[in-house]
């Protein structure tokens, strides 16, 4: 038996309407663990550089792990990766609320899905089996709707993903949504369900139980564990203010990108700051399954009539970086955001980079900072492909900047747009977006909680010491992704921690140093399979705005080619790369990636 796993991956096949199910080889549990590490080794034994993102071929793997289901706090999270159709890269995302336990519960490990159906349909995963049915008395709902609709059919002891009209529509940002107000939101893993015209997968649970290998030894350790976090203050910060108390923190320092990047401030955040939201918006706070933290938020504007839980990501993107401050209008568009099925961060990239365009006299549509109603329409308009701006907007900014010919005022790094965190002013986060498996992404190596805590050097530094802690962030975190914790538990848990609780549950006997291999190995098979797809130092280039100086308090922040040139010469050396940023076949060969195909797809 293979202990903390159901030890069972589901392979279905959309185009005949068949499914298979194999076992877990425990040999690539160990060398992958779950999530993030098993996601991407399946598309890597697959070979998914074959296969373009709207193709029947590109697969989409949803993915749980060890810790899933089994009570340890922050264990919360699941996994999806897939060819991305925004940055033609490995796609991929992590998302909280019940899926993981529930995935576990229907009696599997991780899903595949390959091929794509002629007409709409929805999968019911159930005990290891799929069931196919039409969905076309869902096709064209939204996703908050569509999961409604099928919670009633099936039950509330479910875990529902489901897609809006936007992933129907192939927006290139489109997102899968679950548990109402919970997303795969990056790189676009909507558009590839939608593309296969599968609308939502219903994961039923059969069977409660996770197996342990040390039941005893577990139950004591949840209960310590659970006794340090809650008085952890990074923890407790959560608890109180959930991710949007970071706005106060990020206008204050100056990082919060505002007016499409070109600020680090926005005018009168003192309105979006969680003290004041909280007092005129705030409802109640929420959590995914088995998390005592409780991050969520959810609020609600009573002007609009509309609830949504919102996060820090949403504020900036659809708030500062488009010149808005009202808080009743955020809402709007993050509610409409969740509904359509867009990723909150390019969405609000994509509006911003519109009206700086607009501003500019580059394309033929009327907007400035601050026009809600506006915005409001262009959400609708991207969401549906509407008139040609909304068809253009539709594709990210990447491929919508070489349609308007405005690539250097494009702000993307392999085509992902970035999130909240002016890398001017947080120095670790210019190589953090460079190097990301994913394009410019925030949580692959969270550099940016390395320089908001003023560590390895400050926040203005990119010498070897803040290059050498984004490594060891970098392998903490996919880690993380693979075990499914929640990455705010990352004070919390180390690879230490990490690896008893691994062990008990397993019944395996990793060290530490073992599990950093682990981590290390993750890391560079998604270079390596970025690799294929035309990913090296080339690719790992910053947006040119990045280069331009940022005024804060009367002071100019300059981040130069050299700086950024330096840091990715030593994280290659330190990751074993050669000096092209691509993984050498010793490191490959030391780290056990060139495995013979093992799952057959
Ligand atoms: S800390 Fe928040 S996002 Fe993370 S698992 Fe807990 S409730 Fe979910």
């Amino acid at each position: 038996m293979l202990y903390g796993y159901t030890g069972r991956i589901t392979i279905v096949d959309l185009s005949s309407r068949s499914f298979k199910t194999i076992d877990l080889n425990e040999h690539i549990a160990k060398l992958y663990i779950g999530g993030k590490g098993l996601s991407n080794y399946i598309l890597y034994n697959y070979g998914i550089w074959d296969y373009e993102p709207y193709t029947p071929g590109n697969l989409l793997v949803f993915a749980s792990g060890p810790l899933g289901g089994t009570r340890i706090p922050m264990a919360s999270r699941a996994w999806s990766a897939f060819r991305s159709p925004l940055t033609s890269i490995l796609g991929g995302s992590n998302l909280g609320g019940s899926l993981a336990a529930y995935m576990k519960f229907s009696g599997i490990d991780a899903l595949v899905v390959k091929g794509s159906s002629s007409d709409p349909l929805y999968l019911i995963v159930e005990g290891g089996s799929v069931e196919f049915r039409s969905a076309s008395h869902l096709w064209g709902l939204d996703a908050i709707e569509t999961e409604e609709i099928l919670q009633r059919d099936h039950g509330r002891d479910t875990a529902i993903l489901a897609i809006g009209p936007a992933g129907e529509n192939l927006v290139r940002f489109a997102s899968i949504n679950h548990d109402r107000w919970r997303q795969f939101g990056r790189t676009g893993g909507g558009a590839v369900m939608g593309s296969k015209r599968l609308k939502a997968i219903v994961f039923k649970a059969v069977d409660k139980i996770v197996n342990i290998a040390y039941p005893d030894k577990f139950d004591e350790y949840l209960k310590d564990l659970t006794k340090k976090l809650l008085p952890d203050p990074t923890t407790k910060a959560l608890r109180e203010g959930g991710t949007p108390r970071l706005v106060e923190i990020a206008n204050r320092i100056g990082f919060f990108p505002s007016y499409y990047w070109s600020k680090v401030r926005v005018d009168g955040w003192e309105n979006i700051e969680w003290s004041s939201m909280k007092k005129s918006y705030f409802i109640k706070a929420g959590a995914c399954l088995y998390c005592s933290v409780a991050c969520h938020r959810l609020v609600e504007s009573r002007k609009f009539n509309v609830r949504v839980d919102i996060e820090y990501e949403t504020i900036f993107a659809l708030g500062g970086n488009i010149g808005i401050v009202d808080p009743d209008w955020i809402i709007v568009f993050n509610d409409l955001a969740d509904r359509l099925g867009m990723d909150s961060i390019s969405l609000g990239n994509v509006i911003g980079f519109a009206i700086d365009l607009s501003r500019r006299g580059l394309i033929d549509y009327k907007i400035s900072w601050g026009e809600p109603e506006k915005v409001r329409e262009l959400i609708v308009n991207i969401a549906y492909r509407r008139g040609k701006l909304g068809e253009i907007l539709a594709e990210g900014v990447a491929l919508a900047s070489k349609i308007l010919g405005a690539e250097d005022l494009a702000v993307h790094v392999k085509g992902l747009e970035p999130a909240a965190y002016d890398p001017r002013t947080l120095r670790g986060m210019a190589l953090g977006y460079s190097i990301a498996g994913r394009g410019a992404d925030h949580l692959g190596t969270m550099a940016y909680a390395i320089d908001i805590a003023g560590r390895a050097g400050g926040r203005l530094s990119l010498a070897e010491e803040k290059v050498k802690t984004i490594v060891e962030y970098e392998n903490l975190g996919a880690l993380m992704d693979s075990l499914l914790l929640c990455k705010f538990g990352r004070y919390i848990y180390n690879f230490q921690n990490m690896t008893e609780v691994l062990n008990i549950i397993t019944g395996w006997n990793y060290t530490p140093e073992q599990l950093v291999e682990t981590a290390e190995r993750i890391v560079t098979l998604t270079r390596f399979i970025n690799s294929k797809m035309g990913v090296d130092k080339s690719k790992d280039q910053l947006p040119k705005k990045f280069y331009e100086p940022v005024e804060f308090e009367g002071k100019e922040y300059k981040l130069t080619i050299e700086e950024v040139e330096g840091a990715l010469n030593t994280y290659y050396k330190m990751r074993g790369w050669d000096e092209k940023g691509v993984p050498t076949q010793e490191r490959i060969k030391k780290l056990s990636i060139n495995e013979s195909k093992i799952i057959s797809i």
